[in-house]
């Protein structure tokens, strides 16, 4: 009996797909490994909470570890370290290979923009003595989740001699924040009818920002003046500089760790900050890899990836022929040979909305690091589709190199579907996989991931820039 309860276990072994929480198969130092690198992502996400903010932040920490703007021309050998700024929003980082550059570049994508309440251009009114701001939404939001919770407001305003003044407000402790109010439950009976989709509607998403008049002056549109002459005193604006400003508002929450066991963290952004972060970091620590590396951290995914900081636009391509042609080859041949990790988030499996997820094909939390062969909606609707043979190949490469690793795609057949960069990235005929950390409350103010997860995605992105 034993005998053949012992054979059924080594068949078992043999022949079945084993979905294990990573945590049964991680040591307590392998865990405590996880932690730290995730000490250092939270801090990353208190300080770059927008695109904006991630170039500089990625600027800075490129520049302490020996990256230097590119110029076209320049003579680049293995283990040069560059980087391109593109219009402050989008960044490109490479770290130059012994291979030569014509066997192609490993790819590491992710997107630094997240949902949120861009600021209308004409956005400040009076009404009733309070001053609001009016908004238009950004990317994918469910629209009551925004109402009531604390904003701050980051971005840039370009004033008319063209000097553009920096704005953060609401992220130090003694910064106001700012709010989108909405109504008591006793006075929604309408509201309370509707929809969820419609129970806020995007010209409600207005945010309280002032309630004084200005001084001695007893006028309808005071509340509105006092708040420009606090505007003008601090930064310098006047109220036709909004016109040529990019301001965001997001959550003013800091990320935090969530649970009693400390085992995943909250935070606004980790779409997809939480794989842009570990692609940073993997490309920084990769020292004299055999193929050239190339990291893009791409502004406007939430919105198509449209307009030139997106993906869709050429600054890929030409970034990559640029380099290709100061390495002696042309950007056809080296996309043509490239291989991507085109980094975003997927769905984790939530117990408390689990009708939305097929589960032999979903994402959870703590199974490690997600591989999506093909994302889409309907019948695969927009996506790029990843070969069984480079899905075997980056299959092999996480096995042998010991990345916790799970498949999942983005909810059922037909219950709705997403899509990411990665399609842009495999029509300029790049061999390209989705890969990402999974997500709780996906473009919600607070999202949350698993430390673990995070972790893995970082090795997941090292192993490859150092294959
Ligand atoms: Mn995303
Ligand atoms: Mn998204």
């Amino acid at each position: 009996m034993e005998e053949k309860n012992e054979a059924v276990k080594e068949l078992k072994e043999k022949l079945l797909l084993k979905r294990k929480n990573a945590l049964h198969n991680l040591t307590d130092e392998e865990v405590a490994e996880c932690d730290r690198f995730c000490e250092g992502y939270i801090d990353f996400m208190n300080k770059a909470k927008i695109e904006r903010e991630v170039v500089a932040y990625s600027i800075d920490l490129l520049k302490k570890n020996g990256f230097v703007e590119y110029q076209k021309g320049m003579k680049l050998k293995a283990g040069d370290k560059i980087y391109r700024n593109n219009r402050d929003k989008a960044i490109l980082m490479a770290v130059v290979g012994t291979a030569p550059i014509a066997e192609g570049v490993r790819l590491c994508a992710a997107h630094i923009d997240s949902p949120r309440l861009d600021l209308k251009q004409n956005p400040l009114y009076e009404d009733n003595e309070l001053a609001l701001f009016k908004t238009h939404y950004y990317g994918g939001i469910k629209k009551y989740q925004w109402t009531t919770i604390p904003l701050a407001l980051h971005g840039v305003v370009v004033k008319a001699d063209g000097t553009r003044i920096t704005v953060t407000i609401g992220e130090d402790d003694n910064d106001p924040v700012f709010c989108v109010t909405d109504l008591l439950p006793h006075l929604a009976t309408a509201q309370m009818t509707k929809p969820l989709a419609k129970g806020i509607t995007g010209e409600q998403l207005n945010i309280l920002i002032g309630s004084r008049p200005f001084k001695d002056d007893e006028e309808s549109g005071s509340v509105k003046l006092n708040i420009m002459n606090i505007l003008f005193e601090k930064y310098g604006i006047t109220e036709a500089d909004f016109i040529s400003s990019e301001l965001e508002a997001v959550p003013a929450f800091k990320a935090k760790d969530v649970g009693f066991d400390r085992s995943m963290i909250g935070a606004y952004g980790h779409d997809d900050k939480v794989c842009a972060y570990p692609a940073l970091v993997a490309t920084v620590d990769c020292n004299a890899p055999t193929h050239t590396v190339v990291t893009v951290l791409t502004d406007k995914e939430e919105t198509g990836s449209d307009g030139n900081t997106g993906l869709c636009s050429a600054y890929l391509e030409y970034f990559i022929a640029d380099i290709a042609e100061d390495l002696g080859s042309d950007g056809r041949t080296v996309l043509s040979a490239s291989e991507c990790l085109s980094a975003d988030v997927n769905a984790a499996f939530d117990p408390t909305f689990p009708e939305v997820n097929e589960r032999n094909n979903c994402a959870y939390i703590n199974k490690g690091v997600c591989v999506t062969k093909y994302t889409g909606a309907r019948g695969k609707a927009g996506t790029s589709d990843a070969s069984a043979e480079f899905t075997g190949r980056i299959r092999r490469l996480m096995d042998k190199n010991n990345v916790i690793w799970q498949t999942g795609e983005l909810g059922k057949v037909d219950e709705g579907g997403g899509g990411t960069v990665a399609a842009y990235i495999a029509n300029l005929n790049v061999d390209t996989i989705d890969l990402g950390v999974p997500v709780l409350s996906m473009h919600a103010p607070y999202e949350i991931v698993s430390k673990v997860d995070t972790y893995m995605a970082y090795k997941a992105f090292k192993v490859f820039c150092e294959d």
